[in-house]
C-alpha cells in the first residue's frame, strides 16, 4: 500500500516542531509530525514542568518582540482550548548589581516596545520581598504581565490542536537524510518511509546527531540541572503572588515560586559540561546539590534546610551565540533546520512556528541572526 504524501513532515515534537506543525496546519497544509519518544517527553528540552516567559532581553530586541507576540498566541491557544491554567502570570522580577548592562538596555527596549514594567528601588524590594536576601542587589525591574508556561502540558496542547486541524502524528525515529538536491522521503528506524514536499528537522539537542557533519560542531548540548525544593509548611512567602518568578544576574540563578504545589524551583543558568542527550545521566550529582544549596542558603535563607522535592536533568541545545538556528539546509533545498533554543527558546515556540511557516510557504526574507552561516564552531554566548 502506498503511504500518504504530506506537504510537510516535521521531525521532532518539542515546542519548536509542535508550533511549526500547528502553524502549517492552520494554513491548510497536510502535515505529519513525528517524534522518536513523544511530544514534550521527559528527556527533551521542552519536557520539564515549567518554563519562564519574560520580555526583557537586554539589547536583543528581536527576542523581546518575539516574546510579546508569542505570549499573545500562547494565551489565545489556552483560551481556545480551555487551558488557561497553562500560563501562570506570576510576574518576573529581575535582580542585578549596579549598572548591569542587560538590565539597562532591557529598560530602553521594553519602553520602546510598550512592555509594562516597573523599576523597583532597594527599599521597596526589601519591603515587598523579605524572603530574598538582597546583598549585592542594586537594580531591579519587574514585568507584571510575564510569568510561566507549564511546559510539557503546553506542548501536548499544541500538538492536540495541530491534530484537531488535520495533522497526523507518528512515533518514529527518523534517520538523518544524506546527499543533496531535493529530498523525497525520510526513513524511520522501523524501515517505514514517509514522503513529503518539505521536511523540517526540529530535533533539539539531537540536531547535532541527525546532521553530524553539518551541525556536530555548531550545536553544543550542555548539561543543565533543575531543583524543586519543598517550602515551609503553611507558609505563603514562596508561592504567588508573594514571590514572583525571579532572575538574579549576580548569582546566575533563576527560579519560580511554588506552582501547583510542586515546590520552589531554582537552577543555575551557567552552561554545564557537554553532553549527549541519549546517554547523559539524569541523576543529579553531589557537587550539583552542594552548589544549589549554597545558592539557596545565600539568596533564600528561609529555605536553607529545605528538602529537595524533585530534580530534573536536561540539556540546553546551544548555538555559538545563543541565537536560534532556523534556516534551510545548505545542500537540500526542501529541508529546514530548526533548533538552537539555547536555554531560552521555549517561550518563543509560537513565533518560531510562524517564522518557519513564512519561510517555507511565503519565501519570506530570512533574519540573518537565525541563519546557519552565523553559527560558529566556538561558543561565545551573547544572548541571555
Ligand atoms: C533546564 C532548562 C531550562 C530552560 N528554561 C527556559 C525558560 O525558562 N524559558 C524559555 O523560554 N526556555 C527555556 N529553556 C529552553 C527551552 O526549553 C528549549 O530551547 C526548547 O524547549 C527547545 O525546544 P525544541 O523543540 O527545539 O527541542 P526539544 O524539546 O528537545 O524537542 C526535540 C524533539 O526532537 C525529537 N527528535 C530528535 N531526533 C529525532 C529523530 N531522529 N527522529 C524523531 N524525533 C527526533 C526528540 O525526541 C524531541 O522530542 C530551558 C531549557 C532547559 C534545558
Amino acid at each position: 500500500m502506498k503511504s500518504k504524501t504530506y506537504d510537510v513532515a516535521v521531525v521532532g515534537a518539542g515546542v519548536f516542531g509542535a508550533w511549526t506543525a500547528l502553524h502549517l496546519a492552520k494554513r491548510g497544509r497536510r502535515v505529519l509530525l513525528l517524534d522518536a519518544y513523544g511530544p514534550g517527553h521527559s528527556r527533551s528540552s521542552s519536557g520539564d514542568e515549567s518554563r519562564i516567559i519574560r520580555m526583557g532581553y537586554g539589547a536583543d530586541e528581536i527576542y523581546t518582540r518575539w516574546s510579546q507576540s508569542s505570549l499573545i498566541e500562547w494565551k489565545e491557544l489556552f483560551a481556545a482550548t480551555g487551558n488557561t491554567v497553562l500560563f501562570q502570570k506570576t510576574g518576573v522580577l529581575w535582580l542585578a548589581e549596579a549598572a548591569n548592562p542587560q538590565l539597562q538596555s532591557s529598560k530602553e527596549v521594553l519602553l520602546r516596545n510598550g512592555v509594562t514594567f516597573e523599576e523597583i528601588d532597594r527599599q521597596t524590594l526589601a519591603c515587598r520581598y523579605p524572603q530574598i536576601n538582597l546583598d549585592g542587589i542594586a537594580n531591579a525591574i519587574y514585568e507584571p504581565e510575564s510569568g510561566v508556561l507549564l511546559a510539557r502540558r503546553t506542548v501536548a496542547t499544541v500538538v492536540a490542536e495541530a491534530l484537531r486541524l488535520g495533522a497526523d502524528f507518528r512515533l518514529a525515529s527518523i534517520a538523518g537524510p544524506q546527499g543533496s538536491g531535493v529530498l523525497e522521503n525520510i526513513k524511520a528506524g522501523s524501515g517505514e518511509i514517509f514522503s513529503a514536499g518539505q521536511f523540517v528537522f526540529a530535533c533539539g539537542a539531537w540536531l547535532a546527531k541527525v546532521f553530524p557533519e553539518l551541525l556536530g560542531g555548531r550545536i553544543f548540548p550542555t548539561r543543565q540541572v533543575v531543583f524543586y525544593f519543598s517550602v515551609p509548611a503553611g507558609n505563603e512567602r514562596f508561592s504567588p503572588p508573594a514571590l514572583p518568578t525571579f532572575l538574579v544576574k549576580n548569582d546566575e540563578c533563576y527560579g519560580m515560586p511554588d506552582l501547583e504545589s510542586r515546590g520552589f524551583k531554582i537552577a543555575i543558568d551557567r552552561h554545564g559540561g557537554p553532553v549527549d542527550p541519549d546517554t547523559q545521566s539524569r541523576m543529579v550529582s553531589e557537587a550539583e546539590v552542594r552548589e544549589i544549596r549554597q545558592c539557596i542558603a545565600y539568596r533564600f535563607p528561609a529555605l536553607a534546610n529545605s528538602t529537595i522535592a524533585e530534580t530534573r536533568v536536561c540539556q540546553y541545545e546551544n548555538t555559538s551565540s545563543g541565537d536560534f538556528l532556523l534556516d534551510r539546509h545548505p545542500e537540500m533545498a526542501n529541508v529546514w533546520l530548526a533548533g538552537g533554543g539555547s536555554g531560552h527558546g521555549f517561550k518563543h515556540g509560537p513565533a518560531v512556528g510562524a517564522y518557519l511557516a513564512g519561510q517555507i510557504l511565503d519565501r519570506a526574507v530570512p533574519e540573518p541572526r537565525f541563519m546557519l552561516h552565523s553559527k560558529e564552531t566556538v561558543q561565545r554566548r551573547r544572548v541571555y
